[in-house]
């Protein structure tokens, strides 16, 4: 028993979570199945990892915020067009982070935009991929106040440093030229070192006007649709259609 609370107390000082959590159980079961002493140390390193890789996901969904649950596997793939169940389920392998591709999600408001982007970014944290959500406007609010505190600067950064970096909700507001251009700025410094999602219900042509500069305009999809898979998706709003079902 001193044995072990000595043990304790080493793997305390070296802060190893993992094994502390499952020392007991490890214990017990090598003693029963006279597993080897390797047997056993690889077993506790096993546990340790294990504990790492399930805190670092716990830590990476956090830090990407997303507004709320979403996965695939209710979403309804029958309700809109433009998508289809194979196509989105291929996108949960991940693949197209490690190409640094870009996904862009267009169409009506209630469509699922929101939905696909947010399942697709959770399967990444999962996967081990740093994730950032942002709806536009607090990213052009981040963008603007990052010289000026802390908190958006370290929101900032963590965006930068990230896998996968998800902008939803581009085109409902107008976009002043001076934020338009931090966007822009953004977006070049992402430009193939990381992939960006994007959700909008304006289609290219309406942007420029959005963003009040058409040159701009141009380079800033000039970047993203370099190497960028398009959805232009159409149906009847979910919102509306899930109400007039409760009435
Ligand atoms: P958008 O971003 O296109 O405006 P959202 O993704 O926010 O739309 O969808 C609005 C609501 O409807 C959300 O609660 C979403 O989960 C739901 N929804 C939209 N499309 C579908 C779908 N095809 N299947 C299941 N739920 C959906
Ligand atoms: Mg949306």
């Amino acid at each position: 028993m001193k044995a072990q609370q000595q043990a304790l107390s080493y793997l305390q000082t070296l802060n190893l979570q993992g094994i502390i959590r499952s020392l007991d159980e490890m214990i017990n079961d090598a003693e029963s199945r006279k597993v080897s002493y390797l047997g056993f140390l690889n077993g506790l390193l096993a546990a340790e990892i294990e504990y790492r890789i399930k805190r670092r996901v716990e830590r990476n969904l956090a830090g990407a915020h997303f507004p709320v649950v979403k996965g695939l596997e209710d979403f309804e793939f029958g309700r809109v067009k433009g998508i289809g169940k194979s196509e989105a389920t291929n996108l949960l392998d991940c693949r197209w982070i490690d190409t640094r591709e870009n996904l862009l999600f267009f169409g009506p408001p209630g469509i699922g935009k929101t939905h696909l982007a947010i399942a697709l970014g959770r399967t990444a944290v999962e996967k081990g991929y740093k994730v950032c959500f942002e709806r536009v406007t607090g990213l052009i609010k981040l963008l603007k106040t990052a010289e000026v505190q802390k908190t958006a600067e370290y929101r900032i950064r963590r965006l930068m440093k990230s896998d996968l970096v998800i902008i939803d909700e581009i085109g409902y507001t107008p976009i002043e030229k001076r934020e338009a251009n931090l966007f822009f700025n953004m977006i070049s410094e992402l430009y193939e070192k990381a992939s960006v999602v994007i959700t909008s219900n304006k289609s290219f042509d309406a942007w420029a006007e959005m963003m009040g500069d058409t040159v701009m305009t141009t380079a800033l999809l000039d970047r993203l649709l370099h190497h960028a898979k398009v959805f232009t998706l159409d149906g009847e709003s979910y919102r509306i259609k899930k109400s007039r079902k409760e009435e």
